[in-house]
């Protein structure tokens, strides 16, 4: 693809970037989608299933243009991406632009928590499904949130032997959240709990440390009551909850909050031109991210009226979405796992000792090289805010890992 211009250019091929673009390219306008994955479907689908293939097929007969296995890492000039792929870089213009750039897992760290074979929840899950083969293997998986289910689900599906899911979150707030669902929700759960039968899911339970001489061979957990215990495994699938991407939109100057990208009820940032859907803006579940993307997507594309009819379906998916937050709120217990000697940065070998004289982020960076490694802080910059309550205060680019090529045009 040459350098370009459309009306309508949307960042991220999940779910929300698949339903913007088709409702954008509906009310008349040409649209591009950009994703850095090779296949679309963002971090649910990915490629490999009839939702997104559907969405797909909607799109081309819509004539949405395609892009995928592109890295956004710049906005060199005003309304104007740089944008790279293997074979090279361009520069991709637009009228609108929408965000839909998803959400990472957030990991905490504990003694062992950089042993091979202890990884992310949907990281393991992204990895069995690209062939890692899981069958047989003693799993256990921890954290918190409905993604625990899911990936364990997933798990026992391909032959794992799937020993325990432990949940940060209290048995009390689960059993509110749950009670708190709409009807459907609540069967979604039950038939998803029935599928792990005979797998034990305990509340109030974490993992203080994972052990194993060249990888993982065991990890050890802790409940409420205070009772610890240590159960062999050979893969410990870890996802304390999920935090948005928001390194592109504060590259765009867009407003951020607590939660993510600050939007109006239209999906319209603090930006002009520049709308945001999906976990982008919030963590918030899949028919969240679908209905956000929808409103986005006709915003941008010039069509208040059908927008709006969309506005309570996002207003009660919304209110599901702040009682998952609440529910699967971090405990405070969470914050003394880390010893002096654990590893906050994995990437540049940042101790917590280390950082221990370092009163904010930007100085961390700047004596220990803390979040300046190749994930330029994805990992640790979460585990920093839970723990140390840091945040990133600035962002430059590139916001994605770029060749200098790309960047010197
Ligand atoms: C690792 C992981 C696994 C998950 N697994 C499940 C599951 O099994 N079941 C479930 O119900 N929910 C799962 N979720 C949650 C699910 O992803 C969300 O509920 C929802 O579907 C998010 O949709 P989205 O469109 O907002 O973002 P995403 O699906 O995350 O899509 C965002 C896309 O934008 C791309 N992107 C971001 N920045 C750039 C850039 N600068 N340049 C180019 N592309 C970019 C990303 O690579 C990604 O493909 C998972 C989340 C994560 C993080």
């Amino acid at each position: 693809m040459a350098d370009r211009e459309f009306d309508v250019v949307v960042v991220g091929a999940g779910p929300a970037g698949l339903t913007a673009s088709c409702r954008a390219a509906e009310c008349g306008r040409q649209v591009a989608v950009l994703d850095d994955n090779p296949l679309p479907g963002g971090q649910i689908w990915r490629g490999a299933s009839k939702e997104a293939a559907a969405w797909m097929r909607r799109a081309e007969r819509l004539g949405v243009e395609w892009m995928t296995g592109a890295r956004v890492f710049d906005s060199p000039e005003p309304q104007k991406l740089a944008v790279e792929t293997f074979e090279g870089d361009w520069r991709i213009a637009y009228r609108s632009l929408i965000l839909a750039t998803g959400a990472r897992e957030r990991f905490l760290p504990f003694p062992g928590w950089t042993l091979p074979n202890v990884m992310g929840a949907g990281g393991l899950q992204a990895l069995a499904k690209c062939a890692l083969p899981v069958a047989g293997k003693r799993v256990v998986i921890a954290g918190s949130g409905p993604l625990l289910l899911a990936v364990a689900r997933y798990m026992k599906t391909h032959g794992a032997d799937v020993r325990l899911i432990a949940e940060q979150a209290s048995q009390a707030a689960v059993m509110r959240f749950a009670l708190s669902c709409p009807p459907g929700k609540l069967m979604q759960a039950i038939s998803l709990r029935a599928g792990l039968f005979g797998i034990a899911y305990r509340t109030g339970c974490w993992p203080v440390s994972a052990q194993g001489k060249h990888r993982l061979e065991s990890v050890t957990l802790r409940t409420a009551d205070g009772r610890t215990w240590t159960e062999a495994c050979d893969y410990l699938a870890c996802g304390f909850g999920l935090v948005p991407n928001l390194e592109l939109a504060a590259l765009l100057g867009c407003r951020i909050s607590r939660s993510g990208v600050d939007v109006d009820e239209f999906q319209e940032t603090s930006a002009a031109g520049v709308f945001a859907a999906g976990e982008a803006t919030g963590i918030g579940g899949l028919e969240l991210s679908l209905v956000e993307g929808e409103i986005a997507g006709y915003a941008a594309g010039g069509n208040a009226e059908r927008a709006k009819a969309l506005f309570s379906a996002r207003a009660s998916h919304r209110r599901f979405a702040k009682a998952l937050e609440k529910a699967f709120a971090l405990r405070a217990e969470l914050r003394d796992l880390p010893r002096p000697d654990t590893f906050l940065c994995r990437c540049e070998d940042v101790t917590f000792e280390r950082v221990g004289a370092c009163s904010n982020w930007r100085e961390a960076k700047l004596h220990t090289r803390c979040g300046m490694g190749p994930c330029q802080g994805r990992i640790c910059g979460g585990a920093a805010e839970f723990l140390l309550g840091w945040s990133a205060e600035s962002v430059r680019p590139p916001v994605l890992p770029a060749r200098v090529g790309s960047m010197s045009r």
